[in-house]
């Protein structure tokens, strides 16, 4: 049988530990470090991360006796990874001990580790840290030039891997901002009409199923457009992020409200009836008054469409959804003709 060198070992491994992805970054790079002990046959394993003067222990396998914790930290002209940064490449070191210059290094003075093999580990370019394998032992014979080849096999596949991590992140929190974006009013923060319509998509789902009822109510400020021609645009932007915080403040834990256009919300009720709409409604107009213009205090009207879901078909949701708002929408009309500053419940 032909003898494996340690980078063709080293290849097959890593093809291993790329393969168990699903088992997360942590146990990959465990298993990179076992494996990297296993073929350099020395006993401490170590991916550092490097900031200014301090080395972290990121990962590591230390063999009983050594007592090492991911997180320990350590001065980093104090360690041999410094003399490998400043290199720039690996550095390969079998007896410390009787090397000329390194024999006096303060990392030998406070560890004692008579051989080490370390690559340095970088990042978008900029130096992110080492992988390095030690043991308190001189080194049986010399360090070969497959051995540096199998360390950088394995720091290549980190640097890849870190920064696939990186980009990964950055892409989760670019869809997280995207689907705010997406389903959330950027002025007022609350969901907008896309937003709206998703989760009373849902919501709606349930009721049915539960044969249960609710409210759907549309809230409209009146005479709007005369607090953006009388105070400005900026002041109608701040009028609006005021009464949807009034809104939110008023509704129970579980209803639900969105900007449903310009100066229009659209509030939702589960198991609201009449009576608890008006409720409801009551307390957010009293806190809508509290909005201090001029002399006049701000005024709504309210559009309100109490329904049951008993005979309701499970099919035609969004169907039902437009003709809840519908109803909703005459209801505030009449509200406005009517004057104004008042809650109105649709009726056939
Ligand atoms: P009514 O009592 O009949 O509802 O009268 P109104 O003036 O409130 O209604 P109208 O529909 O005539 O005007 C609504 C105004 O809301 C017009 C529009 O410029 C303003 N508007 C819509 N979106 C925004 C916004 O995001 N910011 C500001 N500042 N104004 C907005
Ligand atoms: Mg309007
Ligand atoms: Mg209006």
């Amino acid at each position: 049988m032909v003898a494996l060198s340690s980078s063709e070992q080293v290849i097959r491994s890593l093809y291993q530990i790329t393969n168990d992805y699903n088992k997360g970054f942590n146990h990959q790079v465990n298993a990179l470090l076992c494996m990297g002990l296993e073929a350099f046959k020395l006993d401490i394993g170590i991916l550092s991360r490097i900031k200014r003067n301090s080395y972290k222990v990121k990962h590591c396998v230390t063999p009983d006796g050594i007592e090492m914790q991911p997180g320990d930290r350590f001065d980093f002209d104090s360690t041999y990874c410094s003399i490998t940064c400043a290199a720039r490449g690996p550095v390969a070191l079998e007896h410390v001990g009787q090397h000329d210059t390194f024999g006096s290094h303060p990392a030998y003075k406070s560890f004692g580790l008579e051989s080490y093999i370390g690559v340095p580990i970088h990042r978008n370019d900029k130096l992110y840290g080492t992988l390095n394998f030690s043991s308190s032992e001189p080194y049986p014979r010399r360090f070969r030039d497959l051995d540096i080849e199998a360390l950088q096999l394995m720091a290549s596949w980190i640097e890849v891997e870190l920064i696939r991590r990186q980009q990964e992140k950055q892409l989760n929190s670019l869809n997280k901002k995207l689907k705010i974006q997406a389903y959330y009013d950027s002025l007022t923060n609350i969901p907008n009409r896309r937003g709206m319509f998703r989760t009373l998509q849902k919501e709606l789902n349930k009721l049915i199923r539960s044969k249960g009822k609710g409210t759907l109510a549309i809230i409209d400020i009146d005479n709007f457009k005369q607090v953006n021609d009388t105070y400005g645009h900026q002041k109608g932007d701040e009028v609006l992020v005021l009464t949807a915080e009034k809104i939110t403040d008023s509704m129970r834990d579980y209803d639900f409200v969105a900007r449903y256009g310009g100066e229009e919300f659209l509030l939702w009720l589960p198991d609201a009836d009449e009576k608890e709409c008006t409720a409801v409604c009551q307390r957010i107009m009293q806190k809508i008054a509290g909005i201090t213009l001029a002399e006049k205090p701000l005024t709504i009207s309210i559009g309100a469409c109490h329904f049951r879901c008993d005979n309701e078909s499970h099919g035609a949701i969004s169907q039902l959804l437009d003709s809840l708002i519908a109803r909703a929408d005459k209801a505030l009309y009449q509200a406005k003709n009517n004057g104004r500053n008042q809650l109105v419940s649709y009726t056939d």
